[in-house]
């Protein structure tokens, strides 16, 4: 196969160990810089260019887009679609995963366990909110944040208050979010490969901090899911769309919620702690599915 990987540092780990695992099975990999690949969409024949030579012959394309590239990159990973090129992950369920509350509310609808989540938009229904999702202690998330910056414990009502005001007044975005407190600073990572979870981390957060994030502190280490975790993790990647997700879980006395899905998920945590070869089966996964025009969209939507 030849496959193409949108990322824009060759020399990130995730990114070198798909390539790495990618030759050693015997294909041909390029990484495609997202940010330097131009399209000609008027065209019938829809084509990708890249340093002033046209991209063919590719089967399958990895898409590896940062937070802050999501527009561009899907729009480069839809060009690919269009082409008949396979992707890991469409663009519509990448778009789709990078929108927090779009989805919570996509995975709500399909029953699946979320932490109680409330959304408004002016300061003076801020009480009522606090109230619609039970009270302090809550956790109040900037909608664009990522690597658990911009998410906040509060602990009482005033202080929740004073912290959805001042976003508010940053014209950020938020959302505020029942306090999982028996999850214990820990979250379960489930790395989601077609319809299986192919390898689990627990993510406990340092002492005196509440977000498990590595970023800030946190540490990995193995754990054994249970059945339902597992069940979850997979229900979750395919309501978003995703074939490759990291699902994170908080245990709660009531199951498993899920905390949010990622499309990109890194691949340094989760193979240095399990041992395992992700990058390899993230290839295989490519190997089994990648037929051409197979791409469930298109590029539609
Ligand atoms: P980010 O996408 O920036 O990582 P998250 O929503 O994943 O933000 O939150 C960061 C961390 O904070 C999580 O990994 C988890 O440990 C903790 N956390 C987030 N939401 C809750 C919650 N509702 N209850 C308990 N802990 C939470």
């Amino acid at each position: 196969m030849k496959i193409a990987i949108l990322s824009r540092n060759p020399n990130l780990y995730s990114t070198r160990r798909l390539v790495e695992a990618g030759v050693q099975r015997g294909h041909e990999v390029q990484v495609i810089d997202t940010l330097r690949a131009y399209m000609n969409i008027a065209s019938h024949k829809p084509q990708i260019h890249y340093r002033g030579r046209a991209l063919e012959g590719f089967d399958a394309v990895i898409p590896r887009i940062g937070a802050s590239v999501t527009f561009y990159g899907c729009a480069v990973l839809r060009q690919f679609e269009m082409m008949g090129v396979f992707p890991l992950n469409e663009s519509v369920a990448i778009s789709r995963s990078r929108d927090k509350l779009r989805s919570l509310q996509l995975l709500s609808r399909k029953g699946i366990g979320l932490p109680v989540t409330g959304f408004a938009h002016s300061p003076d229904d801020v009480p009522d909110l606090i109230r619609m999702v039970g009270g302090a202690p809550l956790v109040i998330k900037v909608l664009e944040g990522t690597q658990g910056i911009g998410v906040v414990l509060c602990e009482t009502e005033k202080a929740a208050e004073s912290v959805i005001e001042a976003f508010m007044g940053l014209k950020q975005d938020i959302m505020v979010q029942e306090y999982i407190q028996e999850a214990g600073g820990a979250d379960i990572r489930c790395f989601v490969v077609g319809d299986k979870v192919i390898a689990a981390m627990k993510r406990q957060a340092k002492p005196g901090e509440f977000r498990s994030n590595l970023h800030r502190g946190g540490s990995a280490s193995l754990i054994k899911i249970t059945p339902e975790e597992r069940s979850t993790a997979i229900r979750a990647a395919r309501v978003m769309g995703l074939n490759v997700a990291g699902v994170d879980i908080l245990r709660s006395n009531h199951g498993p919620l899920v905390m949010e899905v990622n499309s990109s998920p890194g691949l340094e945590g989760i193979e240095s702690t399990t041992g395992k070869d992700i990058a390899g089966l993230v290839i295989e996964y490519l190997e089994k599915n990648a037929c051409p025009g197979a791409t469930r969209t298109r590029g539609k939507g």
